[in-house]
């Protein structure tokens, strides 16, 4: 008799760029009965969060909190400092800038995007030359995203500011740090950043269902010259609650504030710092095994060459069609190792899309899982025949085995 021994049983292991791995300390908090949502602990804890929220974004400023996920807060900060007929220029690389622009197409902006392909930086001599053919200041915002999740590329979140203050132009300063918020070295207020928009299901280890619109005082004052502001997306209530249910405009996301109250306090146990360079360490041995793996005539590549432009927190990679989706297949049916599928690299209705796959690698992660990942990969490269170079996963553990 010849039987096929499975090995996907025991702990399942999703290493998806969001949601990211909940740790057990969150999912306890949040394994509660129903509190009172009028008085008493939660009205106290959920005092407590600002403060530590504003922590985590190197911000003195505000932070508005909503139910609702990434593409919820695109839209809660827009509703509040853009008005139909306003401009938005958004230096795009790849889906998330594309999707950010859109939502503001949606509330009513002429949204200028510039591309810049999937591999690069973006360009700032075009920021500059879109600000400058705009003497009128019509463009309220630039929306950047720090780490474009798709793409893997890390934005330089200063130098675009340096942009903004060589043309003298006064549009708001807007990021997105869904991916990169506690994951990577990201400074609100000394990057001079206005408005910056996070959700909970990435670096800050919650389960997806809240948002997080930080800004600072110059974006107050653009949303008071607005002629009228969306009632329910309104961060002025949020940040300046009379009582307790105008936090959430309603009833309180109760369990998810319990969940996050324990994710904050293991960010800020560790210490941001920490949370960074863990990040940084783990993403270094995943690039080191990828580029072995990239050797030997194989057809694995990371998606971004430059190591100055990778994430610290996802990783994209191109590995052909159709083996991006049979390396995932195989590794979540035979090893219970969950891989994200690639985005915004080719269109999902061609053969193409078949050719990428991501690692998440944000929050709760630390080096036994990064070698797990790993060893994984390598197994189902193995598996599958997919020519690889090898000692990749010796190559990993050096990088975390060094001091
Ligand atoms: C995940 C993500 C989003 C979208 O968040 P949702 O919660 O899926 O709406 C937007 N931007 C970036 C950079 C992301 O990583």
């Amino acid at each position: 008799m010849t039987d096929t021994v499975k090995l996907a049983a025991g702990r399942a292991y999703l290493a998806i760029p969001g949601p990211s791995v909940i740790p057990d300390q969150v999912l306890q908090a949040m394994h509660r009965p129903s509190p009172n949502i009028y008085a008493g602990a939660l009205v106290e804890m959920t005092h407590g969060l600002v403060p530590d929220l504003l922590r985590v974004a190197r911000t003195q400023h505000n932070v508005a909190m909503y139910i609702g996920n990434g593409h919820a807060v695109w839209e809660a900060a827009l509703a509040n400092v853009i008005a139909p007929g306003d401009r938005v220029l958004v230096p795009g690389t790849s889906h998330f800038g594309c999707g950010w622009a859109e939502m503001a197409r949606g509330v009513g902006a002429e949204a200028e995007l510039l591309e810049h392909g999937t591999h690069a930086r973006w360009d700032l001599q075009q920021v500059a030359h879109s600000l400058k053919a705009d003497p009128d200041h019509r463009i309220k915002a630039v929306l950047a995203v720090h780490v474009d999740t798709s793409t893997s590329v890390r934005n330089d979140i200063a130098e675009l500011r340096a942009v903004l203050d060589e043309m003298k132009h006064p549009a708001l300063l807007m990021v997105d740090c869904i991916a990169s918020l506690g994951c990577d070295r990201f400074e609100m207020d000394a990057w001079g950043v206005d408005v910056m928009v996070a959700a909970s299901q990435k670096g800050l280890m919650v389960p997806p269902g809240m948002g997080f619109v930080f800004f600072n005082d110059k974006a107050e004052a653009q949303r008071n010259t607005m002629s009228r502001v969306s009632r329910y997306w309104d961060w002025q209530p949020r940040v300046h609650p009379e009582y307790y249910y105008q936090y959430f405009n309603g009833t309180a996301p109760t369990h998810h504030l319990y969940g996050l109250r324990a994710a904050l306090d293991l960010i800020h146990d560790e210490g941001l710092e920490n949370v960074w360079a863990r990040h940084q360490r783990l993403a270094q041995a995943i690039w080191t095994a990828c580029e072995l793996w990239e050797q030997g005539g194989g057809p694995l590549r990371l998606n971004v060459t430059d190591p100055d432009l990778r994430s610290h927190a996802v990783t994209s990679l191109h590995i052909g069609s159709p083996d991006g989706t049979r390396l995932r297949d195989w590794l979540e049916q035979n090893l219970g190792l969950t891989l994200g599928i690639g985005l915004g690299m080719a269109p999902s209705d061609t053969p193409d899309w078949h050719g990428y796959f991501r690692l998440g690698h944000m929050g709760h992660v630390n080096g036994q899982m990064v070698m797990g990942m790993l060893g994984g990969i390598e197994t189902g490269l193995q598996a599958l025949q997919i020519p690889h170079g090898s000692g990749a996963v010796e190559a990993a553990a050096r990088v975390l085995a060094a001091r």
